[in-house]
């Protein structure tokens, strides 16, 4: 065939970017007894990413790879680092237990592995996985924000009475919709996302009813 060696070469592009960003999980942490911690569907060991764009101190277009949220060159041009990357202060978690009913919400400067870490080891029956993070420089503030508008199904200080996806729709909507979830499940996420076009659909639908 003509031109198969092109494609090919886009073939395998492509499937290297999606394998470096989408892995499955869980995976036993250590390969141990199998009571691991589900790690992160985007955590990776080795997550490369390709940055174009323009230096911010020399404006020469370039182009460096970053390497878990590292830069791994200065600019080529000028040898100054090309931009910044800042750590975020914390995050807003939702977890769940199988064996609890509704999720816990909670805030942590670390990561929401190691809050797991945590939950996992106080004896609660069962193991916590992670559903859904929400990056914030405010985590007080915003974990307040959450927990007010869960507040009527509070079980106990952060455990409310929610199925997994209706917490990070409610975390999400208090937070005025200004960050965006991180999820660690392609089929929470997925849920997740239809929920919120069946919203905007039935909002659309609503305002026509309204205007006839
Ligand atoms: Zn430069």
């Amino acid at each position: 065939m003509s031109g198969g060696g092109g494609l090919v070469g886009v073939t395998v592009r492509l499937w290297y970017a999606l394998s470096t960003v989408t892995t499955t999980w869980p995976t036993p942490a250590g390969g141990g007894e199998g009571r691991g911690e589900p790690i992160s569907y985007k955590e990776n060991t080795s997550v490369l990413y390709e940055f174009n764009g323009v230096c911010h101190h020399c404006a020469e277009a370039i182009t460096v790879i970053i390497h878990n949220g590292e830069i791994m060159a200065d600019c080529p041009a000028c040898n100054e680092a090309p931009f910044h990357i800042r750590p975020i202060a914390g995050i807003v978690y939702v977890v769940s237990n199988p064996n609890q009913t509704g999720v816990k919400v909670g805030r942590t400067t670390k990561t929401v592995e190691d809050r797991i870490k945590r939950l996992n080891s106080t004896g609660v029956p069962g193991s916590f996985v992670p559903i859904a993070i929400f990056p914030t420089d405010k985590p007080l503030a915003d974990e307040k924000r959450v927990h007010k508008k869960m507040e009527a199904k509070r079980i106990a200080k952060e455990h409310f009475d929610f199925e997994p996806v209706e917490a990070a729709l409610r975390a999400y909507r208090a937070l005025n919709r200004r960050i965006k979830p991180i999820f660690f499940d392609q089929s929470v996420e997925d849920t997740f996302r239809l929920r919120l076009e069946e919203a905007r659909i039935q909002m659309q639908l609503r305002l026509k009813g309204k205007v006839k």
